[in-house]
């Protein structure tokens, strides 16, 4: 098995090259080079676990002036607050202005860094991990696979091309971005090397079933109360999507206030309202700020969800995309409804 496996196509030799130089032309050590890591907007496993999993591998190499951060609150989702690594976080404010490499994960956009855009100009060099098919190009070396389930797959490709031999912490960030982004190991890009990049990260010793646990199984009783609310309310458009089928629900700030739950709790809300067998399509929409929603999309194959998406200023994969809305939640969910019948695949 070539280090390779987990991500077949998207990246070319070349610019699997072009990253390892812009690595290995740094010096590690606490008088070396600095290397500034960024993930998404609120982040999610995959986000986190690809960006510290790789941050530990650099140290590893002996690097030690390491940062790794993320646009907006400094606020962790709790099932990602014991994840190995986290001590390399700084709030974004606290990003190194003047890094010698600055690295993102899982980032498919520049509008996805917010403030921290402007860390890019003046880096010598910004090498992008994503497998976002809507991703566009921001970085000066692109590692974008869009057939890889992960960017833990790619982050994976790139540390055995360092030479990086996984071992226990690397493998539990690894673990969590994999099962995070596959769903558990469900959805379509559940491939054969993505079954043996668990295999390898299962033997270094994590737990896998403790780590699901914490990550997916594990919500205060308020979240629990407030999922219920909020899937009470979902409602099934049969006619949308040229009779395929849409189910939509909508969470305010004021359902998580009333409920005293974090944002993250709802996070997964996503899952319940996609197994509607009456819809092809599920639409979450989630209350930002005050006339500003987080939109979910989901497809079970009948829409390129991506491209709706890209039509309001987001991205994703072709089944799983999302956007920044704004109005009223039936507002967003009407503009979603007059898209979908010219994204039909
Ligand atoms: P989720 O619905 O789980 O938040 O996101 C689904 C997919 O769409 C993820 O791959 C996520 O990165 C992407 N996505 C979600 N929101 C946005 C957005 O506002 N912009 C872009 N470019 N991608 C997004
Ligand atoms: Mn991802």
């Amino acid at each position: 098995m070539t280090p390779a496996s987990g991500s077949a196509g998207g990246v070319t030799d070349a610019q699997w090259s072009a990253a390892v130089e812009a690595v290995r032309g740094l010096t590690p050590g606490d008088d070396g080079d600095k290397i500034q890591l960024i993930c998404h907007v609120n982040p999610d496993g995959d986000a986190l676990g690809s960006m510290l999993g790789f941050a530990l591998g650099l140290r590893r190499l002996g690097f030690t002036r390491l940062r790794a951060t993320f646009p907006g609150p400094f606020e962790l989702p709790e099932p990602y607050q014991t994840l190995p690594g986290r001590d390399l976080l700084v709030p974004d404010e606290q990003a190194f202005s003047d890094a010698d490499l600055v690295m993102t994960f899982d980032v498919a956009a520049e509008s996805r860094l917010g403030a921290l855009v402007e860390l890019l100009p003046p880096a010598p060099c910004v090498v992008a991990l994503d497998h976002h098919a809507s991703n566009t190009g921001f970085g000066r070396v692109n590692l974008v696979d869009p057939g890889a389930a992960a960017t833990s797959v790619v982050a994976d490709g790139l540390l055995s091309r360092l030479g990086v031999a996984l071992d226990r912490e690397i493998a539990e960030c690894f673990y969590v971005a994999l099962s995070t982004d596959t769903g558990s190991f469900k959805f379509d890009l559940t491939t054969p090397a993505v079954h043996e990049l668990a295999a390898r990260l299962i033997e270094t010793g994590i737990s896998p079933g403790a780590i699901s646990r914490r990550i997916f199984d594990t919500r205060p009783f308020g979240a629990m109360k407030l999922v219920g609310e909020v899937l009470g309310r979902a409602a099934l458009d049969p006619t949308a999507a040229g009779g395929r089928g849409m189910v939509w629900t909508y969470a305010t700030l004021a359902d998580l206030e009333r409920h005293g739950q974090r944002p993250y709790v709802l996070d997964t809300l996503i899952d319940p309202v996609r197994s509607v067998a009456e819809a092809d399509v599920a639409v979450v929409v989630k209350e930002l700020a005050a006339g500003e929603w987080a939109v979910s999309l989901r497809s079970k194959g009948a829409v390129d969800v991506s491209r709706v998406a890209v039509a309001f200023g987001g991205g994703g994969h072709r089944l799983a995309a999302g956007f920044t809305g704004y109005g009223t939640p039936g507002d967003v969910v009407v503009a979603v409804r007059d898209q979908l019948e010219s994204c039909l695949i």
